[in-house]
């Protein structure tokens, strides 16, 4: 009741849709508090009507994609203007981490499955003391958290100019491929496998590519996915160039990164000199699906990553932003979009 409590109070929000779902999420949520949803999730039949409440906001418009051609404009946009409160995403917080280890289930429709979903919040990814809301609130039914429901609905909603659309992911074995795949079966995805594997072959039915040297022709795709890859290449500038290179006059490279946008310079945490591994910065390890120990992050990636971009040949670079309690956007997931 948060949301609406302080919005009628400033008198600034109309009684729509969404303030029926909010108040409808948090009477289910005190209902679902009982045993029953340890014991079994959630009852279908319960979400009828908020399904309802869902797709008449949803068909009214209200969530935009937020467009940012700088990192200014976008960290103005998330420390002053965010339509979710904080203070919201503090208090779901806490009680994740009063009830830890127990998850939370908050309702929202994902646009990857197209219906209202539970969405799976706890303290994974996270320092412990908050939830990632970029990393978690998880689709009961599709596995994607809520970075990756965001690209899929900015595909759909955004990208689709005609069929026969040529997409490469950087990523095979994920849930995000997986329901790529399904609207676009002819996606081609790839992971990192190991260097002595050659660009493009095939083991257990998972396709090798490096990022610095991909085996695509120039010109191969309208579309390039790739999320929270680029911080982990060892050559930014290079890894920037292959994707320009496969892209075609026109495409767009969509990609996500943990983007430190009120740190001015992107920092080199590590490098290869001279053929070997040689750290700046004490090593940081992110989760990788095909490699137990985890993926090294070579770069810290801030603002000016717009320059990197440009000076890689794109015309035009924009970082892309939504906010929605009906989508179940908490944490402002964004992504940026760079248009060769
Ligand atoms: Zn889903």
């Amino acid at each position: 009741m948060l949301i609406s409590k302080l919005a009628r109070s400033l008198g600034i929000v109309r009684k729509t849709a969404l303030d029926a779902a909010i108040a409808e999420q948090e009477a289910l949520k005190a209902e679902l508090a009982a045993a029953e949803l340890k014991a079994a999730g959630f009852d279908p039949e319960k979400l009828t009507s908020l399904e309802a409440a869902f797709k008449a906001d949803i068909a009214s418009g209200n969530m935009e994609f937020r467009q940012f051609d700088n990192a200014k404009d976008f960290a103005d946009y998330i420390l002053n203007q965010r339509t979710i409160p904080l203070r919201l995403e503090r208090s779901l917080s806490y009680s994740v981490v009063q009830n830890a280890p127990h998850s939370e289930k908050l309702i929202g429709y994902c646009d990857a499955c197209e219906q209202v979903q539970p969405l799976l919040i706890d303290l994974q990814w996270g320092d412990g003391t908050e939830v990632s809301f970029r990393e978690r609130a998880v689709c009961g039914k599709c596995g994607l958290n809520t970075r990756q429901r965001f690209i899929m609905a900015y595909i759909r909603h955004a990208c689709i100019a005609h069929t026969g659309i040529r997409i490469y992911a950087q990523e095979q074995v994920t849930d995000l491929f997986k329901a790529l795949n399904k609207d676009y079966p002819d996606t081609i995805g790839s992971e990192y496998l190991g260097p002595d594997i050659k660009p493009g072959a095939v083991v257990d039915g998972i396709r090798h590519e490096d990022c610095l040297a991909l085996s695509f022709e120039d010109a191969s795709f309208d579309i390039v996915i790739s999320n929270d890859v680029l911080e982990h290449v060892a050559d930014l500038q290079a890894a920037l160039a292959e994707l320009f290179r496969v892209l075609a006059p026109g495409g767009r490279l969509i990609f996500t990164v943990p983007f430190h946008y009120d740190t001015e310079k992107t920092v080199r945490r590590a490098g290869i000199e001279n053929g070997a591994l040689t750290h700046y910065l004490s090593p940081e390890y992110h989760g990788n699906p095909v490699a137990d120990e985890g993926s090294l992050v070579f770069y810290d990636i801030g603002a000016d990553i717009f320059d990197y971009l440009h000076e890689a040949g794109f015309s035009k670079v924009q970082i892309v932003c939504a906010d929605s309690l009906v989508r179940g956007y908490y944490g402002a997931p964004s992504l940026f979009v760079a248009v060769k």
